[in-house]
């Protein structure tokens, strides 16, 4: 059996990967532990030196690994550069707050000594998606790492060729041999992974279904999960709202990655006083937009597959077929390659697919809310809770509503969602648990470890 790696801009086999067997991946957990064992001793100067050299090299390389993502999984080129570039400031932001982050803490008691020390683990395993396929495993891998963990990666099926590649640059940036390392193994092989005796922990990026798949056999064997999962980020836009801006960050927050992320603007949910407006700029911004070849300038590319593209396509008909209008796009064009023009649906309510479901692809999706009372409602009307937006003038009402109303892990007010090294990023509801990045990521694969000492 082999995993291949598919161009989706012509749907031509780029490189197909043997699968590591049982034996294979015993071998491999059992070095990575035996490195894990020497780098937990290692001082913590040492491995922040890694990160320096790390990101000096994803820096020298981000055109190699854009192009490596563009071939994989079609995203455009400059996209692909941006998310390294983002990677080697993962590394910047670790490599200075983690002295401050892991400094034991002391703290005040009747005793001569009480301290909150943060010690490793021990292999952590990453089992992630292909639509940020460096970021998403440079967010886990590095906090992970530099609090003195081994990392084993069990990447998506389609981005073999961008896990060799970070499996590499680990290696030649002077992390111990086997302390990072990727396993080519399915999805359906993950199960024995984390019930082998070396890993500690889990983290998942991905799908629900997946994560709960993952928590389910963790939890058999008391193994902590860290779960990102799917989202539908509703974008609510009142009607004191800049409709410029609005109109700005829901293009920016769903273009990206031709549609493809966890915390794109999925809902457009705009108080009727706006409604016109905001349909009219949205559609008209979005007809300048390019798709093409990902190596070229281009603001969209292919989808990953043939079969998401259908996926999204069918959403998109069965949408329709209850009630919402098609403004834009809607048709798969002609020709090779896994291409689906920007879509945009108004009319849309709940209980069609386009409010219902998570549509992981290039489609706008406007609601209209009664009043704002209504938009809050509607926006919290999901099984989901990743992202969220708030768009208003009235920057007090904004943060109370981001504080206390919207369903989320995180809530942006006038603009939109992304994540940030110095700021932990996760989400509740079906959109999992735990977090990643910032001081709180750090500590969630770390032994957040008492020390009392009585004279
Ligand atoms: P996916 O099908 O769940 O795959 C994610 C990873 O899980 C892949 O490595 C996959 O391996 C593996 N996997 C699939 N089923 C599994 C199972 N039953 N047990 C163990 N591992 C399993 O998700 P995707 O289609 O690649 O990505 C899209 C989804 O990820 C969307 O829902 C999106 O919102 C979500 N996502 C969330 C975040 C976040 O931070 N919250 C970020 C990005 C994406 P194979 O490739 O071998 O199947």
């Amino acid at each position: 059996m082999e995993l291949k790696s598919i161009n989706p801009k012509n749907n031509h086999l780029i490189s197909s990967w043997d699968i590591h067997n049982t034996n294979d991946v015993y071998k491999i957990v059992e070095k990575a532990n035996k490195a894990y064992l020497k780098w937990k001793d290692t001082k913590l100067s040492f491995r922040i030196n890694c990160l320096d050299e790390i990101a000096s090299l994803l820096r020298e390389r981000s055109k190699e690994y854009g192009t490596i993502m563009a071939d994989e999984m079609g995203k455009p080129l400059n996209q692909g550069i941006a998310e390294i570039e983002k990677c080697a400031w993962l590394c910047d932001y670790y490599k200075e707050n983690a002295g401050n982050f892991l400094n034991p803490r002391n703290i005040d008691t009747e005793n001569h000594k009480s301290l909150i020390t943060f010690q490793p683990i021990g292999l952590i395993l990453g089992v992630m998606p292909w639509n940020f396929p460096f970021w998403q495993v440079f967010r886990f891998a590095i906090p992970s790492l530099t609090v003195g963990n081994g990392a084993v990666l069990k990447h998506a099926s389609n981005v073999q060729g961008c896990a060799n590649a970070i499996e590499k640059c680990f290696l030649d940036a002077g992390f111990f041999e086997n302390i990072f390392r990727n396993l080519q193994i399915p999805g359906n092989h993950v199960k024995s992974v984390i019930e082998n005796k070396y890993i500690s922990a889990i983290t998942l990026t991905g799908s629900t279904p997946a994560g709960k798949s993952v928590a389910k056999t963790a939890g058999d064997c008391l193994k902590k999960t860290v779960l990102e999962l799917g989202g539908s980020d509703p974008y609510v836009i009142f009607d004191d709202a800049d409709i410029e801006n609005a109109v700005d960050a829901c293009v920016a927050g769903r273009i990206l990655n031709t549609g493809q992320s966890c915390i794109a603007a999925k809902r457009l949910i705009v108080t009727k006083v706006n409604a016109n407006e905001f349909t009219e700029k949205l559609k008209n911004k979005l007809s300048l937009k390019i798709m093409g070849d990902p190596l070229d300038d281009v603001d969209i590319g292919p989808m990953v597959s043939l079969a998401a593209r259908d996926e999204v396509h069918d959403q998109v008909r069965r949408s329709i077929s209850v009630g919402a209008t098609l403004n834009l796009g809607g048709e798969i064009p002609e020709g090779e390659g896994a291409f689906y023009p920007l879509t945009m649906l108004s009319n849309v309510r709940p209980g069609m697919p386009a409010f219902d479901e998570e549509i992981f692809g290039p489609v706008f999706t406007v609601i209209v809310a009664e009043d704002e009372d209504n938009a809050i409602e509607l926006a919290n009307k999901s099984e989901f809770g990743l992202g969220s937006a708030i768009f208003t003038k009235d920057l007090e009402k904004g943060e109370k509503i981001a504080k206390t109303e919207l369903q989320s892990g995180a809530c942006f007010v006038n603009d939109f969602v992304k994540s940030d090294p110095r700021l932990p990023f996760g989400g509740i509801k079906m959109s999992g648990y735990g977090r990643e990045l910032s001081y709180y990521g750090m500590l969630e694969f770390a032994n957040i470890k008492t020390i009392v000492v009585k004279s």
